[in-house]
């Protein structure tokens, strides 16, 4: 019998990390049948000499909820060689979810991922009530694979209402909560996401509802966990040691493992406000770990570029007087950014370091990119500091007469993250860092970052050198899917799961975000491209070659086999 493909001659990257050898992998009814010299022929032959073949990428934080309703192969992630998507994280889920809660869930989504609401809007269409109908919804429409995690704001919301926003759970609710929770995981949910992230507010101001639960709300949720033994427990913060101290933070982090889950925390990047707590987080990390607590930090192989205009824009979220301003209208604003005065307030705060906060206050970090009108394009790529000063101006008045001349238009870019590559090398580096946190379906127009592998293969791996190959992969694939309890993929191995991807290891690298109408309606997203990927196999089927979707929809809901092996032990 043939079998159904056969990838020859490649240079096998296994996902263990051990040394990549040349070799050919052989799949048959969606699993790896063989792998060495395979004598055997094929219905399908691909040829990969020159390419390395390693389990496909898991991007385990995503945004993708949503999205994944009306792209099934979920675009642009889908090109840089990842095969399975994790949806669900920080804390925000689209079920459980009743249908007087819709807007209030959306709500989330839309300030704190930046998606259009009158995407979401038309696009949802809320064939379901509960977790497993959602993944129900899912399966069977997909070409990646997706392992959903359940938010912690949906289950608050479906047990309390809009009380969920307004204070801590009673006992009793908690009680529902975990049922809800059981039920979920029991379906095929792999974990249970929190977001205690203090500037995380839904459309409407107030606060996402996973930030009213106390700890003990939490670490009782995370304990539902443990009693099935299964799931992983994902929680954004912020950063441990701006939003709480590091300290807190991170025992916080192990109470949590306490329930004898895995934990993945929100994460160690390089920032300009304190540049020493990459190092600082990195240690503690490490302790965690020594001490036999599965407490992983996530991290991140690129900056975090925020795109935004004066109409629209997160990153001055720390700053109050920014903040009260850029919630009210646009006439309101407008006439708010001209006073005098006020730009006084605005400068005190965005210019001087009288405290913390995630806008670097490095204006010469913060590029014009797109004019509005012709007159500015000569200031296109020029840092505000740059302009400011050609204009013999401070930074505030050269920003803020720009953006109002036009009509708040005028697009920018910052990043207060991973600014510091020499920082960045050493925490990619750790064994003990999550690398990818891509928010994929997420900050629609602001950023791209579905390419987080692509830019950690070409960038840190083939030019920066900061690890091997084999170790880079290991990282990407079997290290994810060990955290995230997908047992029977992220190896190359005989008997598991046939999910592949190709790539060239001389040319692999991401492209830079580029601008789409892609979204429902026509609506417009950042979406990116990769470079040197040949081939991605789902399940044992080619899913995407050279960029083009074969057409093919071989992407499952994963997480339900313990399900069905336990209705099976139920039933015996
Ligand atoms: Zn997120």
């Amino acid at each position: 019998m043939p079998y159904d493909l056969l990838i020859k001659g490649g240079r096998i990257y296994d996902g263990s990390g051990l040394p990549s050898y040349m070799g050919d992998v052989a799949v048959e009814g969606g699993r790896i049948a063989e792998v060495g010299r395979v004598g055997s022929s094929a219905r399908r032959v691909v040829h990969a000499d020159g390419l390395a073949v390693a389990p496909g990428f898991i991007d385990f934080h995503t945004h993708l909820d949503a999205q994944l309703l009306w792209d099934p192969i979920a675009t642009s992630s889908c090109w840089h060689g990842i095969t399975t998507v994790i949806p669900g994280n920080c804390g925000l889920t689209l079920a459980p979810c009743r249908p007087q809660d819709r807007e209030s869930i959306l709500g989330s989504f839309v300030r704190v991922e930046a998606m259009p609401l009158q995407v979401l809007r038309s696009a949802v269409n809320w064939e379901w009530e509960t977790f497993p109908e959602y993944l129900s919804r899912l399966d069977g429409r997909l070409g990646v694979n997706v392992a959903a995690l359940v938010g912690h704001c949906a289950l608050r919301q479906y047990v309390m209402g809009e009380e969920a926003v307004e204070r801590a759970a009673k006992p009793g609710e908690i009680e529902k909560m975990k049922k809800l929770l059981k039920e979920s995981v029991l379906a095929g949910a792999i974990g249970f996401s929190t977001n205690q992230n203090p500037v995380h507010m839904r459309a409407d101001g107030r606060p996402i509802a996973s930030r009213l639960a106390t700890e003990e709300e939490i670490i009782e949720l995370a304990a539902v966990l443990g009693e099935v033994n299964r799931g992983s427990v994902q929680i954004s913060v912020g950063t441990p040691g701006i939003s709480v101290s590091a300290d807190k933070g991170v025992a916080f982090f192990n109470r949590l493992a306490a329930a004898g889950r895995p934990v993945i925390w929100q994460s160690i990047a390089h920032r300009w406000d304190q540049p020493d707590l990459w190092r600082q987080l990195l240690g503690m990390a490490e302790q965690s770990l020594a001490a036999g607590i599965p407490s992983y930090p996530l991290c991140n192989a690129r900056l975090f570029n925020n795109r935004f205009n004066l109409k629209n824009a997160q990153v001055f979220d720390d700053l109050p007087t920014w903040k009260q301003i850029l919630f009210a209208s646009i006439d309101q604003r407008t006439e708010a950014f001209r006073d005098p005065e006020v730009r006084q307030k605005l400068r005190s705060e965005a210019v001087e370091n009288r405290f913390r906060s995630r806008f670097s206050r490095r204006w010469d970090l913060v590029y014009m990119i797109k004019a509005a009108t012709p007159k500015n394009k000569p200031l296109e790529k020029k840092s505000v500091a740059e302009i400011a000063q050609m204009q013999g101006k401070d930074v505030i008045d050269a920003f803020l007469d720009l953006s109002l001349e036009e009509n708040l238009e005028t697009l920018f870019q910052t990043s207060s993250n991973n600014g510091d590559e020499n920082a960045v090398a050493e925490i990619l580096r750790s064994p003990f860092t999550l690398v990818g946190q891509s928010d994929a379906g997420a900050h629609l127009i602001y950023d791209a970052g579905y390419g987080y592998a692509t830019r950690f293969l070409g960038y840190w791996i083939r030019e920066r050198k900061v690890m091997s190959l084999e170790e880079g992969i290991r990282k990407l694939t079997f290290m994810v899917a060990s955290i995230f309890g997908l047992y029977d993929r992220g190896l190359i191995r005989p008997g598991l799961a046939a999910d592949l991807v190709l790539f060239d290891p001389l040319t692999v690298r991401d492209c830079e975000p580029e601008m789409a109408s892609d979204l429902p309606g026509g609506e417009k997203r950042l979406i990116q491209k990769a470079i040197g990927v040949n081939m991605s196999v789902v399940n044992g089927e080619v899913l995407i070659v050279d960029g083009e979707h074969t057409g093919t929809l071989p992407g499952r809901v994963l997480g339900d086999d313990r399900k069905r092996q336990q209705a099976e032990g139920n039933r015996q």
